[in-house]
């Protein structure tokens, strides 16, 4: 890193990037489409004065944190960089949650993720808001892509992924996110009716229960969505750059207050296998942080640190046990972003 600002590679405005050619426009994904419409214009209930509760607001706000580190450091540091370890059963844990945003399943969002780090900015991206900022915000998940949507692209990008049976089993049940959020649903509305039975009737205890799943859960998942797509959009548009890389990426600091840490998104894209993405002091990464307190109490090792320190250790970690990964395959920390992308990784 150096202390200029870095300007992003150039791209002509009569020369935008096109959509990825594996894209059918036409073949629209209802079972994506519907979710995000319906779960889009019921979280509009918020306004019905009646459905409003200090409970609801609070659950909203802490879930947005909680749940968001479900996908933050679940899906994309843990699983997409393994920029850290964790127990068996905390890792399905944060799978779980992040199911609970209703993100896809884990196989296929790392697997996503990892194609957008092989071809960031390029045709191939399946997300790049240089194609314009609504397609990498969320018009890439309206419409079919062949490239995300074929098997060969788990083989390719998420092997390790599936060597899980957990993993593999949610893969092989696609309803199963859906499921999992309904059952989520369900226990907020039987708990919130439960608790309010305390000090009301069954109509108020109805309503509260009803307020509870429109703010705790409806409304959570709407802004996790658009801070999760912010990250895919607003960081290759909007911000400052601290390295020279090949694409787009930015460092945003509206995205990184928001998501976490998540912003830092040009600190990440050159060093997509570190665990931090505070590569200066005041660059606050609160999920890093967060990791590290988890690390204090066994619940994180291995935590992936920077390139240099990397480089610089390389010659005293030869010769020990090499690292390994989740599904028993010995791995390099640094190929850990894209598994066998037969070496199109920018990582
Ligand atoms: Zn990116
Ligand atoms: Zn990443």
């Amino acid at each position: 890193m150096t202390s200029t600002p870095h300007s992003a590679p150039c791209r002509s405005p009569d020369n935008p990037l096109s959509r990825p050619a594996t894209t059918r426009p036409t073949h629209i994904l209802l079972r994506y489409c519907l979710p995000l419409v319906a779960v889009h214009a019921l979280s509009v209930l918020v306004l019905v004065p009646a459905l409003w509760s200090w409970t609801g607001v609070v659950l909203c706000v802490a879930g947005i944190h909680v749940f968001g580190q479900t996908i933050t450091m679940g899906y994309h540091r843990l699983l997409a960089h393994r920029s850290f370890t964790t127990p068996l059963w905390f890792e399905h844990l944060l799978v779980i949650g992040a199911m609970c945003c209703l993100e896809d399943s884990p196989a296929r969002w790392i697997a996503t993720h990892r194609m957008h780090h092989a071809h960031s900015d390029e045709e191939q991206d399946p997300h790049s808001p240089l194609v314009t900022f609504l397609w990498g915000h969320l018009g890439w998940l309206f419409v079919r892509n062949q490239a995300t949507h074929q098997s060969g692209n788990y083989h390719r990008y998420a092997r390790d992924v599936l060597g899980d049976p957990l993993y593999m089993w949610i893969e092989k049940h696609p309803q199963c996110p859906f499921w999992i959020y309904l059952a989520q649903c369900a226990l907020y509305a039987v708990a919130g009716f439960a608790a309010a039975l305390l000090w009301t009737d069954a109509t108020g205890a109805a309503l509260f229960a009803a307020s509870v799943v429109v703010w705790g859960v409806v409304l959570r998942t709407v802004l996790v969505w658009h801070i999760t797509w912010s990250v895919n959009s607003l960081t290759h548009l909007f911000g400052y750059r601290n390295y020279e890389t090949e694409e787009h990426s930015q460092n945003n600091w509206i995205v990184a207050l928001v998501a976490a840490g998540e912003g830092w998104h040009n600190n990440h894209h050159a060093d997509p296998s570190c665990c931090s993405l505070q590569h200066r002091w005041w660059e606050l990464d609160l999920t890093y942080w967060e990791i590290r307190v988890l690390s204090m109490v066994g619940l994180a090792s291995d935590i992936t640190p920077r390139r240099s320190v990397r480089a610089a250790n390389r010659g005293t970690v030869r010769g020990s046990a090499p690292r390994r990964q989740h599904d028993g395959q010995v791995g390099s920390i640094d190929a850990a972003v894209a598994v066998d992308v037969g070496g199109t990784s920018r990582a």
